[in-house]
């Protein structure tokens, strides 16, 4: 099996590529490293299975024959990452899904779209089901990111159901793992690289709003699932771990697990914060007979190795 990943020099997008592999698939990653980087794919260069092509989606899709499956994992996804590219963003949302989606047709390749929570908004259901039509500010601060990904979704779901594609959608709730970039300000490495280094766990706003934590190895599981379950053709499903948390008592266990005794420290709050997340995994569960079995304590003691070998990498290349 020929499988694309675009987006595959990403966090999840490295781990997907690994664990196809590891199932038997021939695998492209296509990437213009915008937010990604090489060191996440560079075990793999020498993989005969694998190729890897630098290339920006929003051009043209890569030209590529005998393709079977295409994930779609392009687009900054964290915050701070959406903030510093904002029309990127919105551009591989919207014209890079349109190429994906016109490949997808030319060739016959099934397609999974990852979207988001964000899709959701600020919620005013909970937890948040597929049905749920979500409280998103077009013109907000996360609008890029949000309305970027209801755009995709949108397009999508015309591909799969005007032109004959094989699609799908995944709606990703926040996932944490090795290689999420520690620079992309999200919380779980801003926590982990805070605590190991002495420096102020910083908490935006009281600390009081949820985050719901899906560990990688769990989502690249679900989505490979996803792509290969005929049920989940024109589907849009929910990907994540239901154990909700508040912010405060992440970066409480984060202090706990490295034993650190930064000092916690009150910020002032993210505009138009995102105050309650966590998944329903019903249909996930059902369709795709999937639910996520990592701890967040052991997931987290994984990344927390996995930051430390890093910090460790730059200390020693100073
Ligand atoms: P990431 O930033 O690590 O990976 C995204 C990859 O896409 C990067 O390698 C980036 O360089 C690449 N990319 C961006 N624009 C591109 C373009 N125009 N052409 C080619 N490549 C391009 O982020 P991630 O956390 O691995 O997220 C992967 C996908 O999952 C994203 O689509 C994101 O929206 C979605 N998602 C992630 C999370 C999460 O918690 N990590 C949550 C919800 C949704
Ligand atoms: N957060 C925080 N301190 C940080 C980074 C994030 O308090 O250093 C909070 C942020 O305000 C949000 C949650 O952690 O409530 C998750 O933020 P992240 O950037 O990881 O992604 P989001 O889920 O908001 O897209």
């Amino acid at each position: 099996m020929h499988t694309l990943v675009a987006g595959g020099a990403g966090f999840i997008g490295s781990h997907l590529c690994d664990k196809l592999l590891a199932l038997g698939h021939r695998v492209t990653a296509v990437d213009n490293l915008l937010t990604g980087s090489i060191d996440n794919i560079k075990h793999l260069l020498d993989n005969k299975d694998f190729q890897f092509i630098r290339h920006d989606v929003v051009e043209s899709a890569p030209v590529l024959g005998g393709l079977d499956a295409i994930f779609h994992l392009a687009s900054p996804a964290s915050p701070v990452g959406y903030w510093t590219y904002p029309l990127e963003t919105m551009l591989v949302n919207s014209t890079g899904t349109h190429n994906l989606l016109k490949l997808a047709a030319a060739t016959g390749a099934k397609y999974l779209l990852t979207s988001t929570s964000e899709a959701y908004g600020d919620p005013l259901e909970h937890p948040q089901k597929e049905s749920y039509r979500g409280n998103v500010n077009p013109v907000g601060p996360r609008s890029c990111y949000d309305e970027g990904k209801r755009y995709a979704e949108a397009l999508s779901t015309l591909y799969v159901e005007k032109y004959g594609v094989d699609g799908r959608i995944v709606r990703i709730f926040n996932t944490y793992g090795p290689r999420n970039n520690p620079e992309d300000g999200r919380m779980v490495p801003n926590f982990v690289t805070q605590a190991l280094t002495g420096k102020p766990v910083t908490i935006y706003g009281d600390g009081n709003q949820s985050r719901s934590l899906c560990y990688v190895s769990d989502m690249v599981e679900g989505l490979i699932k996803t792509m290969m379950t005929k049920e989940a053709r024109g589907q849009v499903i929910n990907l994540g771990n239901p154990d909700e948390r508040t912010v405060l008592q992440v970066a409480m266990l984060i202090r706990e697990l490295i034993g650190s005794s930064s000092p916690v420290e009150f910020l002032a709050g993210r505009e138009e914060e995102v105050y309650r997340r966590c998944p329903d995994i019903t249909r996930a569960r059902q369709v795709l007979n999937w639910e996520p079995a990592v701890l967040l304590r052991d997931g987290l003691i994984k990344t927390v190795d996995w930051i430390r070998e890093q910090l460790a990498i730059t200390a020693a290349n100073k």
